[in-house]
């Protein structure tokens, strides 16, 4: 029975959605993610659906509470057909993916405890991972370009003080 575990605080919610890395993959990006979905147990529910075929490392709540799916050295299925700020195909093989529960229709605020919890989980992956070298948006690295508009009217200057690139919105632009 899914509960959400509280800000900051994260549980365990496996997903069979998952499978290795290519050998001597390096983790060095961080995707966001809306959810597009109506809370927190409704995509932890969806992600424990092996007939979803879709899943994230981590998805925040509204409240700020984190569920993880899978290690993060293993590869999620959330960026599908991509290619990244650097010209790499298959941005799941070295990212990671991080969900904001948010139906995304631009409407709906992202709310100040899950700004801070993504925050909190960032920083913690940049320890774990130095070598994280960007921090971009689903819609930026899907293709064909337009194909997902995720995570939309994402406040970006909420993580300007990591110092790393923010590769949004459209790599083509329109
Ligand atoms: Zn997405």
């Amino acid at each position: 029975m899914f509960q959400s575990p509280g800000f900051n605080k994260i549980t365990w919610v496996e997903t069979p959605n998952q499978n290795k890395r290519p050998v001597g993959a390096v983790v060095d990006t961080i995707v966001l993610h809306h959810t597009a979905q109506d809370s927190l147990r409704t995509t932890a529910e969806f992600f424990a659906k092996e007939s979803s075929k879709v899943s994230a490392h981590f998805c925040i709540g509204k409240d700020g509470s984190i569920v993880q799916f899978l290690s993060t050295f293993d590869r999620a299925w959330h960026a599908g057909v991509s290619t990244d700020a650097y010209g790499r195909k298959g941005v799941n093989d070295f990212s990671i993916g991080i969900e904001i529960d948010n139906i995304g229709d631009g409407k709906e605020p992202f709310t100040e405890p899950q700004l801070r919890a993504l925050d909190n989980l960032i920083a913690f992956l940049l320890f774990r991972f130095p070598t994280i070298k960007q921090i971009t948006s689903h819609e930026f690295v899907a293709e064909p370009q337009g194909r997902k508009n995720d995570p939309k009217n994402f406040p970006w200057e909420r993580l300007k003080h990591f110092g790393l690139p923010l590769n949004y919105g459209l790599k083509v632009k329109k």
